[in-house]
């Protein structure tokens, strides 16, 4: 369960004071307001998203921001009379009445009158009352205001609204189009007939209805259309998608991975997926890879997977002695995610290449993530038993202090709040201090083995943060883990010299660079892939996997069971959608500046939403729980398509259970 205050408290200071709201009691009044209790309950934990959610007859709660800029620009006193017309939820109208003394609110839902009233009077706000009425005429019997808020968008404001303004009154209201963007306008009244316009800036609302706005049934023609003839169309988007795609063949054919050649130069290739259960995104990944290493001198695959874990499978394919762990790997949820038989061919093909190959010819495979804590734990000792049973014993006792929460790092997170932030620091950055120390001489003995202890080492002490600020639900977390993959990934390839080129297999928002995303923009969150752009600049290629639909291999909450679900549709107004409608059922967009047309790259600049399924799947409410607006050109270098895509194949036992041979990946 996420924090709601906590919650409320960021909203309030990334989305909207960040965004240059400065009125204080405007900021402290959305601090105090519980908005979960204005959105459907399905839809409670996405109360501080910064975007507006459904509510009941097809109407929206709007962004918080909108509602705080609404509310400074109508620069509300606290003696003032308020005008609010659409009411929806009640959370603007909450807003006014803390700020102001007396709020009338016009709603033509009754439905939508009727659970505002209850929700107001919940929270024993007795200053609003609510009318079922329409709004463009306004409320004769209170006028007039001292400020007037219309939360849909109409045409122009009405003359009616305007005359129910007091001298020096402010009415603010999106003006525009029904279906475009529309223009947020303040009006002032300056005198008995005069009134000053300023323009606010571009926003988009739900439509005003009624005869002063549009018709409620109205067409989706845009009002002018028709009336202007042009000889030549332009070009829609997805026309100009088909344009610039390469299509591509089926992942399986021989011929997947050969446009991607165009990306052999680089150091660094990132693969991305749109989901952890897509067995096209996959089989693409393991086409590209296998083309990467056979022709392009790539040696290092480097996975989002635990380093202990990807260990066992690195020891298999380059036929390295077996570990000491006993443990077997990728043994926690989600386990399809690896244990697949997608994976099983790349690894078996892997394995035979190298077996023709001398050892440092080989490709070898490396985790980067930190979830395993446990097993890395183990695997310090184990390394360090071996070469220097002194060290062994203080590292021991170090961890020691970590250890009893090891199997549960979740709840040493909760203890290290109330027993010290950093109770378990230390021990941990002197473990890594010294056996960084010790490089030399452990190197001397096996290069791999010590690249091995050390990214262990590495793992615990930034798992160790991570399980710390995860408890504070930050983006912090999400950075310290996405810092330690790249910082795995550059240990590996420094250690396996300057000409070392590797592929990284990642979640697209891992690997699709975050400051370029909704992710960067209000949560302040990086990833592998911005880190990658900013260490190796054009030497790095972020290539982003999508899909229109389809099933995917997921679970519907953390732990669960591993079920096969049927992808809904994209959204219309997703960049899946425009990929979907060019009609290229599989293809590479290269979105590089001079790679495709001046015109498709601008118009996909313009922020849209994106898919993001992860292990966790809920159709239901896909477009909260698993859409983010991004600047897919700035976000991806290239973009890989797959209109139609099927889940992965878990590997199963002789008992026929989904992912459960102990003896995997060795007993391949
Ligand atoms: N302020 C609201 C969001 C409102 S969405 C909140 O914080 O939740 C816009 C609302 O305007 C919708 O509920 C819609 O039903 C209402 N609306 C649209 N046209 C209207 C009209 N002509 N008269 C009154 N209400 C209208």
């Amino acid at each position: 369960m996420i924090d709601l205050l906590d919650a409320r408290e960021r909203m309030v200071e990334r989305q909207v004071a960040r965004r240059g709201v400065r009125d204080a009691r405007v900021l402290d009044t959305l601090r105090e307001i519980p908005r979960e209790l204005f959105v459907p309950e399905n839809l409670r934990e996405f109360a501080y998203d910064d975007q507006p959610l459904p509510i009941a007859a097809g109407q929206t709660i709007s962004q918080p921001y909108v509602v705080a800029l609404m509310a400074e620009a109508a620069q509300i006193q606290p003696g003032d009379r308020v005008l609010e017309v659409g009411t929806g939820s009640g959370y603007a109208a909450a807003v006014l009445a803390r700020l102001a003394a007396r709020v009338h609110t016009l709603e033509r839902h009754a439905e939508l009158v009727e659970s505002a009233r209850s929700r107001l009077a919940s929270l024993r706000l007795a200053n609003v009352e609510i009318h079922l009425a329409d709004g463009p005429h306004g409320w004769l019997d209170a006028a007039p205001y001292d400020a007037i808020l219309v939360a849909a968008a109409g045409p122009a404001v009405t003359q009616a609204l305007k005359d129910q303004l007091d001298l020096g009154g402010r009415l603010v209201m999106p003006v525009g189009e029904r279906h475009d963007r529309q223009r947020l306008i303040k009006v002032t009244r300056t005198g008995a007939n005069h009134y000053e316009e300023d323009d606010l800036g571009e926003v988009l609302f739900v439509p005003l209805v009624g005869e002063q706005g549009w018709a409620e049934t109205a067409s989706d023609r845009r009002p002018n259309e028709g009336r202007s003839f042009r000889a030549t169309r332009p070009a829609s988007t997805p026309d100009l998608i088909a344009r610039a795609a390469l299509p591509l063949p089926d992942p399986d054919d021989p011929a997947f991975a050969e446009v991607f050649d165009r990306f052999a130069d680089k150091r660094v290739v990132l693969l991305g997926e749109a989901s952890h259960g897509t067995s096209d995104f996959y089989r693409a990944r393991a086409a590209i890879t296998r083309r990467l290493i056979e022709r392009h001198g790539f040696s290092i695959v480097a996975l989002e997977a635990d380093w202990p874990d990807a260990a066992c499978l690195d020891r298999k394919v380059r036929a390295r002695p077996a570990s000491a762990d006993p443990e077997p790997a990728f043994q926690r949820f989600p386990t399809w995610m690896w244990r697949n038989v997608e994976v099983e061919a790349f690894v078996g093909w892997l394995t035979a290449w190298n077996a023709e190959r001398p050892m440092e010819a080989r490709a070898g495979i490396y985790g980067l993530d930190l979830y395993n804590l446990s097993a890395s734990l183990r695997a310090v000792l184990d390394y360090l038993d071996g070469v220097d049973p002194e060290a062994a014993a203080v590292a021991r006792e170090r961890y020691g202090c970590l250890t009893p929460w090891a199997a549960a790092p979740q709840a040493y997170g909760r203890a290290a709040l109330s027993e010290g932030y950093s109770r378990c620091e230390t021990a941990v950055v002197e473990t890594l201090r010294d056996l960084l120390a010790r490089r030399l001489d452990y190197a001397s003995q096996d290069g791999d083995d010590f690249l091995d202890a050390a990214a262990n080492a590495r793992l615990v002490q930034n798992a160790e943060a991570y399980y710390r600020a995860m408890y504070h639900g930050s983006a912090y977390s999400w950075n310290l883990r996405d810092t330690h993959m790249f910082e795995t990934l550059e240990a590996v390839l420094g250690t396996k010299g300057p000409d070392a080129k590797a592929v990284v297999w990642a979640h697209n928002s891992h690997i699709g660079d975050a400051s370029q995303t909704d992710m960067g923009w209000s949560r302040d969150e990086l990833n592998i892939g911005q880190l990658c752009r900013r260490r190796f600049g054009d030497q790095a290629a972020l290539i982003g996997l999508g899909t229109h639909g389809g099933t995917v291999a997921c679970a519907t909450d953390w732990d669960g069971p591993m079920e096969v679900k049927t992808v809904n549709p994209s959204r219309p107004d997703s960049y899946e959608r425009l990929a979907h409608d060019s009609r290229v059922g599989r293809f590479l967009l290269d979105l590089r500046e001079g790679e495709i047309s001046p015109v498709l790259r601008e118009r996909l600049l313009e922020p849209r939403l994106q898919r993001f399924i992860g292990v966790i799947y809920r159709p239901d409410t896909e477009r909260w729980s698993h859409y983010a607006e991004c600047r897919m050109p700035g976000q991806f270098d290239a973009y890989v398509w797959f209109d139609q895509t099927r889940a992965v194949t878990p590997t199963t036992t002789a008992s026929g259970r989904a992912g459960e041979d102990d003896t995997w990946p060795s007993g391949l």
